[in-house]
């Protein structure tokens, strides 16, 4: 399919629309050069494979694999991988352009990449999920490396998942090279403080949010939609700082308690029992109702499309901290703005995995590393800085955060793709 079908099948809804949309309204509110725009619109390289992989019972299963680069004008490309049945390619380029924006917005040196598997990791055993990903892996071989493009974790992908991924690379190559993804186990170099990072840097945000808008920690209550890896620890990390969390929820629904619902013990329970339904003491909940509920902070961190035109006028949280990539659709975001929500955007709010990462990639390349107070305090200098350089920008220009953080990105990536030029 060329690329103009697939940017244009995308025309109408769906995350590629919502990138490109954001993209748009960025170029017209800082006067983009119009040959730098055209170029942003589209990926700069699109992988698509055939996975086989033998499966338990003895059968073959084909799996389809994408690996999309939208950018390399900062940088090598950056980005993760995710294993989920409704991967397709039109989401995988919207996750990668918003990689970039997100690496620039933070102001590390990265263009950005996505890549997805479209299987259901649920059902799958881990030898299954560890002869697909090393098949992944070999057909990757050429496009990844240190100096390219380093995938990292995302939607059900894990540190195992990247251990597969670094060992099947170096067996390729005939040595180890521990920096061609992130997010690895510590035993192979990871960084410490990583698996936190991206629901840290959110809290880091939701704090600085807060101070602006004068909301006091105390007594504030916030809920999670999606108690992933994102949710759990940003929940985890919110509460110790006074709010409260009322709700949270994973794919198969939630659960409520207006007193609070301890962190922790969430966190056990769904260890426990593989999810957050029926937690002792709360009220089950929809994914639905739970993001609509009265509260400060509402953490969308799951999936795409989760605030959209149906739902964004019963939105009554003050504030939604974008963990997930893509939960607020464009027309969301115009109805959230007229009722005045404040937005803190996805390339913001979530962009402390990617700035961890980055960490990481740099430890290794070093092969000198840092103690996890070194990296925590260097994640909260990044994000305090960039939540600050976005501020400033959405005053300064009168707009919300989000068409301020993609100013700012954008600007930077423009900058950049202009000093280079256009080769040859
Ligand atoms: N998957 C994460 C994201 O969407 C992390 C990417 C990375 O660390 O490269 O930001």
């Amino acid at each position: 399919m060329a690329m103009e079908e697939i940017l244009s099948d995308a025309a109408l809804d769906g995350p590629l629309h919502a990138a490109l949309t954001q993209l748009d309204d960025a170029a017209k509110l800082i006067g983009l050069d119009d040959a730098i725009h055209h170029k942003l619109r589209k990926p700069k390289r699109v992988m698509m494979v055939s996975i086989p992989t033998a499966m338990d019972d003895g059968s073959t299963q084909v799996f389809t694999g994408y690996r999309a680069q939208h950018s390399m004008e900062r940088g090598p490309c950056k980005g993760g991988i995710r294993y989920h049945p409704d991967v397709t390619i039109e989401e995988v380029i919207a996750l990668a352009m918003w990689m970039t924006w997100k690496c620039a917005v933070v102001n590390i040196p990265y263009g950005g990449a996505k890549g997805g598997v479209v299987c259901n990791p649920k059902e799958m055993s881990v030898g299954e999920l560890e002869r697909m990903t090393r098949r992944f892996t070999t057909e990757l071989v050429e496009v990844i490396g240190p100096e390219k493009d380093i995938p990292a974790p995302d939607v059900y992908t894990d540190a195992q998942t990247m251990a597969w991924i670094m060992d099947t690379y170096s067996m390729q190559k005939g040595y180890s090279v521990p920096a061609v993804v992130t997010g690895k186990p510590i035993a192979l170099g990871g960084s410490l403080g990583r698996e936190a990072a991206t629901g840290r840097g959110c809290v880091f945000c939701i704090r600085e949010a807060m101070r602006r808008l004068e909301i006091p920690m105390d007594g504030a209550k916030f809920a999670v939609q999606g108690f992933g890896n994102v949710g759990a620890w940003a929940a985890r990390l919110l509460e110790p700082l006074g709010p409260k969390m009322m709700a949270a929820s994973d794919s198969r629904g939630g659960v409520y308690n207006p007193d609070g619902i301890p962190v922790l013990d969430l966190v056990k329970h769904k260890e426990e029992t593989g999810r957050v339904g029926g937690f002792p003491g709360a009220d089950d909940i929809s994914n639905e109702e739970l993001l609509e509920l009265e509260c400060d902070v509402l953490i969308p961190a799951a999936l795409e499309n989760a605030i959209h035109e149906g739902n964004a006028g019963n939105i009554k949280a003050t504030m939604v901290a974008e963990g997930a990539n893509g939960p607020t659709t464009p027309d969301a975001q115009d109805i959230l703005n007229d009722n005045g929500v404040f937005v803190i955007p996805d390339i913001l709010a979530n962009s402390g995995g990617v700035t961890v990462s980055y960490f990481e990639w740099v430890q290794g390349l070093q092969a000198y590393f840092w103690t996890e107070d070194e990296v925590n305090e260097r994640l909260e200098r990044i994000m305090v800085r960039a939540f600050d350089e976005v501020y400033a920008e959405s005053q300064k220009r009168s707009v919300d955060m989000r068409a301020a953080a993609m100013a700012v990105a954008v600007g930077r990536v423009a900058e950049a793709q202009a000093m280079r030029g256009i080769y040859p």
